[in-house]
Parts: C-alpha cells; structure tokens; sequence
C-alpha cells in the first residue's frame, strides 16, 4: 500500500481528495491544488500510516522512508529549493490533520530545515538576514516545545529579556543580530535542557516532527476533545509535508485567516482577520492584535489600522475570487488561512467554517436561495441540537445594565452566572449545580473541559478567531473575547476593570451578541421566531411525516409549545396539579380517607379544580389531541416527608396526628417505581380515576360548547401489564364518558389508550391493542424496566458504561435501539396487527432526541412529543429522519 499522496504540480496519486484516508487538511490541499488554487506543493503521510504506526509500536515501516524521499524529490521539483542545500534551502512546515478539525488540538512545527548553514543561505537568497533569523528562532522555538517537548516558558522569557534589555515592545523591533544573538540563547537552552546540540541533519528535523504530529493524536488534551466530541481513538491523524511560504517577509508580506461569510451572524460578507509581517499562529495567538480584512468591518468597529482590503488591494481581490471558486466548489462556507508572500496569494487551508446555530440556519437558507444547495440539503445542514441556542432567551434591551467592560463579540447569546478564573475550578462548580462564567486572560486548548462547564466565556486577550472564540462557537457558548481593560489575576481570584473589581464568586452576565460585560443577572426575553428560523421550519414540515406534540400540563407551557409549532399534547401529566397548595389539603384527605365513601367527598372537592385544568388547556389546544395521563406515582408522595410537617397536615385533614403516621407508614413503599402506582391505584380506588375522567370530560364539553373546537381527548391508562388492567379502567372512563355526555346533552370524540412502558406490556400488545385505541410508548420507564436500571440511580456507574462502551450512549438520553428498541418494534407490529388504525407515539425524554426520532420514523410510529423548548429540534429532526 502507498502511504504518501503528494499535491501540488500536476500529480494524481489517487487520494480522490478522501478524508479519511489524507484527513481534512490534505484531503482541502489536494482539492485546492486540484482546482488551479496556489497551493504551496507537498504530501500528505496518510492517517493508515498513523493506524500502523500505533499498532507497529510507535515504528515507521522502512518502505516509508522511500516513500518520503519522493515526496520532498517532488517539492523540491516544483519549488527548485533543495532540502538541506546550504545555498538556496527548502523550508517545510510538518502539520497534523484528522479526518475532522480538532482546532488547535494536534501540533505543527513550522520553518524545518533550517540549521546553522541553511540559515545563512535563507538571508543571502531573501536578502533580508531579519527574516531568516527571525524564521530560524520561531523554528528553535516550536520545535523545542513541540517534538523535543521542553519547557516552552523558558524560551518565551529569553525573548522577553531580549526585548526588556533593548527596551522594544513588540517582536517587530528586534533586529537580525537581535534575532541572531538569541538563536544562540535558544540552542544553548536545547542543550540545557534536553541534554544534547539542537538536531542540526535536516532529516532528523523532519522524521521527528512526523513523529510528534502522530504522538500529538495521543495527548491528553487531544483525547479530551475526542471524548466530547464523540470522535473514535482509532481514526489516527495524517501527517502534511509542505513547501513554507513566508508571511514574514517584510511589509508587502502577511498571513490570515477568514471566513466565506460571517460565523457568528452567517452574514453574506467576507468576514477575517490579517497581520502584515507575520507567520502562521501570529493571528490566532493574540500577540498582536491583527487587522481587519474588509474596509467595511474596519469602520463598523471604527478601527484604524487599514484593512487588507485597503492595503493590499491587488492581493485582496485575488483572495476575494478565491472565496468564490471555493464556496461553489464545496458548496459550503469555508475557513481559510493563506500568506502572502511578497506579493503572492498563497491558500494553506479550507474547510467547512465552524459556526454558531444562527449562522447554520442563516446561511443554509441563503445558500438554497441563492439555489447553491437544495432546501433538503438546507434541512440537512443544521443540527437540531444546535438550534437550542436560538430559542432560549436573550437579554432584554430595556432591562438596566450595569457594563463593566466591553470586548468583542465573540459568540453569540447571553449567559449569567458566577465568575470563576481557571477551569478546574469551573468544572467544579458546574458539578455543583451552579452557573459559571469562566474569565480567563486567554484560553488554550487545556481550557477545553472548563469551556465546556461554563455557561459563558469571557477573554481579557484574542480577537474574534482567538482560541476563546472558535471553540465556544463550537460548542454554542456564548463568549465575549478581547475585553482589554480587563486585568485579570486569576491567583488571588479577582479581575480589575478600572475602579471595579470582579472576585470570583460574583455573579456576573456577558453579552456575546453585543460584547458587553455586566455585574449582576440582567433579565432576558424571549427569542423572535419569525425570519429564518420560520422558514426552515415551514421547509422542515413540508417533508416531515411525523407528527410533533408536547409534552405539557400548564396553559403557559401548552401556549409555548404551540407557538413552536406543537400539533397537539402527547403526555399531560395531571399528577402535578395535586400538588397545588391551595388542593394538596383534599388530595391528602382522599389518600387518608378510610373508605370509598370518604374518600369520594374528598374527590368531590377536587373534581371543579381538576376540571378547570383541563378547562384551560383545552382552550389552548382546541381542534387538537390531547392525551392525557391518570394519577400515576404513589399515593404516599402526596404525604408530609419531615416529622414537623405531621401536625400542621393531620390537623388540616380533620385527623390525629397518630392516625396520620400509622396510614403514612402503611403505605410506605420499599421499591415504589414498581409499587402502588399507575394503573395499579385505579384498580384499587377507581373513584379516583373516575373524578378525573369526569373532570376531562366535563371540561371537553364546556370548551366545545364556547369555542365550536373540541380537543380530542385521548385518556391514558399509566403502567399497564395486561389487557385486563385496561379493560377495568376502560370501563370506568367509558362511564364517566357517557354520564357526562348524557348531562351535557353533546358527544364528543375521544380515545382510551395505554402507555406501554412495561416489557410485558410491549410483549402483550397484541391482546391490549384490542382494549386500547392507542400506545404512547413512554420511553423513560421502558428504559428503566426493560434495563433493570434506576434513572434515579445510575448517575453513579452510566458514565463508566458509557466510557467503556457499554452502552454506546446515556440510555435515558438517546434511545437504546437494540434493546428497547426492539421492545418497541415489536409492541407497534402486535398492536397494528390487532388494530391497523392504533395511533402509536413516543412521550419519554427521548421524543426530543435526534438519534431517537430518527428511529420512530424507521418504526413508522405516528409521532414523537417532547418538552416545549424541543419541539423545533423534534420538528426539524423529523424532517431529516424522513429525507
Ligand atoms: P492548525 O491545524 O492548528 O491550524 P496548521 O497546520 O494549519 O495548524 O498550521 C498552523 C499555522 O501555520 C497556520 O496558521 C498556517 O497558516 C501556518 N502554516 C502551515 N503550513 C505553512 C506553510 N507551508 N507555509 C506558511 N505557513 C504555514
Ligand atoms: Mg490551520
Ligand atoms: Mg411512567
């Protein structure tokens, strides 16, 4: 097998552009150089080679050696440098590239091949002795830290004295005996450190970045990004061996990085950052702080320095056309980095832009209306999850705000929470259950686990494609980057912004949107829904099969929902409406009640109260189905808890405190998930579910009477085993049903079902279909009985199995496909065998999965319901389970 695909000139190795065999990076370098783009030439070590590197012992085959020879043989044709020639070198950078970008996470040495010769050949051909020694100490200095992993901040300090001692501020100031005189400061320190002379064999050079691009998979903080990310460990990264071009070449020189349209608003505008006189990571380090791009971006932020566009106008249009060519070619919005050197446009990269949900959505549909892509494609192009973002609340501009500081606007949406200054720390408090907002003076990739904890970023360094930035896009953290009056010492836990001060601790609120800074919580409002977010989801219905309900029992919850498009209630619980305190006191004396007779007075108080419930949301649900859950958990839930409360309650309910306790005792329950509940209580005490049918029924009467739109009821039996069960409580609704028909002089349509949510329910199906009209598949405890685990419970080992592949995710998150999956299968084909028309959905957390809708569209259920907030996601998700 090959292992080195070459690019550049017009070789075809045959990669196809593949990523998983040449990784994201140089599977974009060929297809740029494939389509005419200024691609600096070179090859790329493919992702197999990482695979058998790992498996062989960390050993390079010795055909690879072969193999690499040829690819520097074929820059060396193309660039006519020479690698190691001491009169006219061939400088390379050595730059890992996974299948998927994992921004800044694996590492890239820069400017190989220099060495004590090599140097002086550099600055005789540039003519310019500043930039070679200036390229041979970034050199010393990555690769020290990089492959011979010495203690990068020693390194740094030396450049710090060099400039104190001459009293330069920036790194520009320092002349080429400057620069000259600290490669010797860097060597000596190599030789400090490592115990042995700088590798001076340009081969060495080069097989010990290979080697430490592919030991760069296995760090830490790569594995860390892996784990959140869900990316495989055995994917391994391909190696990029490339001709160096120089950005640092003098004024008419510069290196940059941008974006097709704008990531953080999906604007249709060129959108990118630039340095004069810098080389690769200067943009993104956050040395200096770089320039815009498009004039317009400079005077929106009213910023003097020029732009590229100003400055470099020729360069500038070039760049602008390569834009175009690249979003036609791969159809998407692209981040790019490229150099300019001397004059010369130079691409480095191209990939699919990271970008925050509003961007997804805004450039999706402008790129299908622009007919760049279809509107499947569009539906396709936004992750449901994401959309999250855009439907919680943002801050309210009229509430007032007391602005600490302003940055950039980093990452979109607004967070509050309490100011915490490293990332162990955030991590910490987040597990605590308390909302954070890491303030760091920057962020690096070890920050990842923090970034992730907090519910907001905020940065004193970076600019707008800082680390900070990119990686809460990402993750849809809201970030404000660059707040320059921020002084932070993270040490003694508190940051200055001029006479204030931040301690940690302090709650305070960050406005990515706008970059404000504020002390305090500012209230938020809620999100506009019209505009693109209304478009997709009109596309998103148009191809949609499954229905989507809610999951609700408050008007204010049900309102919700259908502002999001709900086509009805799939799960009402109406256990939550007994807690009321104005009530609690008759559903007490129902529960401790000692006969039917007691117990129905007590059911007489509460049946006006359940029926204005039911009144209300039907209201807000007229014309559609509501289904709606009788009494579910056990009756002892309803009891005080804490010896305090017995006396207050006993005299409450006309009872003796003595009384109380011993009914309190009785029904205790040692496992009450499989206790006294569900339908287990309407077989014992049916009068309890014939107030409630009572209540819906009286409720759907009224509601039709004064709106003309009836909901449809469809009343749901909770917990059921056996066909017999249903057809007990069947009886019961029936009656109630007809009673109130009878006193109301109207019918209205209605439906008795079951939850399955036991496994001999969904074995069973096939005789219960007969009683039931329909199954909602109530995933939660399906799961919980079908795995024979605790949701309660297993916070404490579902990590571990989650971690060791047990389950390949959170059971309770993403539906288990292959056990209750099939339970589930199986119940739909029993149930539709005895009933063709059984309407079947899903009410567990799960009907606002992706993954899980993806599987009730393969199932054929007829909908999916999920919380109020879910049902755009559920909605969207569904469209694309469908295409
Ligand atoms: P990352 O994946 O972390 O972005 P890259 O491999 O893209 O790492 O390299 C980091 C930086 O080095 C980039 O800014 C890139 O532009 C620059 N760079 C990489 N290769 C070259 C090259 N051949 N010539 C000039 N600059 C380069
Ligand atoms: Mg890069
Ligand atoms: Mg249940």
């Amino acid at each position: 097998t090959r292992y080195v695909y070459r690019f550049g000139g017009s070789v075809d190795d045959g990669g196809n552009q593949d990523k998983n065999l040449l990784g994201g990076k140089g599977a974009n370098l060929d297809g740029m150089a494939g389509i005419g783009l200024p691609v600096p030439p070179g090859f790329t070590i493919s992702t197999e080679m990482c695979t058998r590197y790992y498996d062989e012992g960390e050993q390079f085959p010795d055909s690879l050696r072969g193999e690499v020879a040829d690819g520097i043989a074929h820059i060396e044709g193309l660039t006519g440098k020479r690698f190691g020639d001491a009169a006219d070198p061939l400088l390379v950078s050595v730059r890992s590239g996974a299948r998927v970008s994992m921004p800044g996470m694996m590492d890239t040495v820069l400017n190989l091949g220099l060495n004590d010769q090599t140097v002086v050949g550099l600055a005789t051909i540039s003519g310019d002795d500043r930039f070679a020694w200036d390229s041979y100490r970034r050199f010393i200095q990555m690769y020290a830290d990089v492959v011979l992993e010495l203690d990068h901040a020693r390194f740094e300090e030396a450049l710090e004295i060099a400039k104190e001692d001459n009293g330069y501020d920036l790194d520009t100031e320092l002349t080429a005996k400057d620069w000259q005189k600290l490669v010797e400061e860097y060597k000596a320190l190599v030789q400090e450190l490592w115990g042995k002379p700088f590798p001076q064999d340009v081969h060495d050079q080069l097989w010990g970045a290979v080697g430490a691009v592919f030991g760069s998979w296995q760090s830490e903080r790569a594995k860390v990004y892996r784990r959140l990310n869900d990316i495989p460990g055995g994917w391994g990264t391909a190696v990029n061996v490339q001709a160096m071009v120089f950005g640092n070449m003098g004024e008419t020189s510069a290196t940059g990085v941008a974006f097709t349209r704008d990531p953080s608003t999906g604007e249709n505008a060129y959108y990118g950052e630039f340095l004069i006189n810098a080389q690769g990571e200067d943009v993104v380090a956050g040395i200096r702080t770089p320039q815009y791009l498009t004039r317009a971006a400079r005077e929106r932020a009213g910023a003097k320095p020029l732009s590229m566009e100003e400055a470099m106008p020729e360069v500038y249009a070039q760049l602008a056309a390569v834009f175009e060519t690249l979003e036609k070619h791969y159809r998407d919005m692209q981040d790019i980095e490229f150099t300019v050197e001397r004059g010369k446009l130079w691409m480095l990269q191209t990939r699919s832009g990271k970008r925050t949900a509003k961007a997804a959505l805004k450039i999706a549909i402008d790129m299908a209306n622009e007919g760049l892509i279809t509107r499947e494609e569009a539906i396709l192009r936004v992750d449901p999850a994401a959309l999250d973002q855009l439907l919680h609340p943002t801050l309210d501009p009229d509430a007032p705000r007391d602005v600490l500081t302003k940055g950039l606007p980093a990452s979109p949406g607004a967070a509050s929470g309490i100011a915490v200054f490293d990332s162990d720390t955030a991590e910490k408090r987040a597990h605590a259950g308390d909302a954070v907002i890491l303030v760091r003076v920057e962020t690096s990739p070890e920050d990842i686990h923090g970034m992730h904890a907090a519910k907001g970023i905020l940065t004193a360094r970076g600019g707008m494609t800082s680390h900070a930035a990119v990686v809460a896009r990402g993750m849809g953290r809201p970030c404000v980057s660059g707040a320059g009056t921020l002084s932070i010492k993270a040490a003694e836990g508190i940051a200055r912004i001029g006479s204030r001060e931040i301690r940690e601790g302090d709650l305070i609120t960050i406005d990515g949107t706008t970059g404000e800074v504020m002390a305090g919580e500012v209230p938020t409002i809620q999100p506009e829904l019209a505009g693109d977010f209304g478009t997709l989801m009109v596309w998103a219905d148009e191809v949609r099969r499954l229905k989507v309900r809610t999951n609700a029992e408050t008007p204010l919850d049900c309102r919700t929902a259908r502002e999001f498009g709900a086509e009805g209630i799939g799960l009402c619980r109406t256990e939550h409406m007994f807690f009321d305190a104005a009530r609690i006191t008759a559903v007490r004396q129902m529960i401790l009640a000692s006969d039917e007779a007691g117990r129905r007075a007590a059911l007489d108080k509460l049946l006006p109260e359940q029926r204005a419930d039911f009144t209300e949301i039907f209201e807000v649900m007229a014309g559609l189905p509501c289904t709606i859950r009788l009494l579910d958990p056990p009756l002892h839930e309803f009891l005080p808890h804490e010896e305090a409360e017995f006396a207050e309650v006993a005299s409450a309910a006309g009872l003796d405190v003595e009384t109380l306790r011993r009914r309190a005792a009785e029904l205790h329950e040692f496992n009450p998930m499989l206790g006294h509940r569900g339908c287990r209580l309407g077989v014992t005490y049916p009068e309890i579910y014939e107030m409630q049918a009572r209540a819906i029924f009286e409720a759907a009467c009224d509601v039709a009477e004064k709106s003309g739109a009836a909901p449809v009821p469809e009343v749901m039996i909770p917990l059921v085993g056996t066909r017999r069960e249903l057809e007990l409580m069947k009886i019961v609704v029936d009656k109630a049903a007809q009673a109130v028909f009878a006193e109301k002089g109207r019918t209205i349509e209605y439906l008795v079902g079951t939850m399955i949510e036991l496994p001999r329910a969904a074995l069973r199906a096939g005789e219960i279909a007969e009683v039931g009209e329909f199954f909602s598949f109530g995933t939660n405890d399906l799961t919980q009985t079908t795995l024979g685990v605790s949701r309660d419970d297993a916070g404490r080992f579902l990590t571990t199995y989650v971690e060791k592949g047990i389950y390949a995710r959170d059971p309770f998150v993403s539906i288990d496909v292959e056990g209750v999956g099939e339970l589930i299968q199986i119940a739909a084909e029993r149930g539709r065998a005895t009933r063709p028309d059984i309407k079947l959905g899903i009410c567990g957390e799960h009907g606002g999965d992706p993954a899980s809708i993806a599987f009730c569209e393969a199932t054929g259920l007829d909908y999916v319901s999920a919380s109020p907030y879910r049902v755009p996601i559920a909605r969207l998700a569904a469209a694309q389970a469908a295409l």
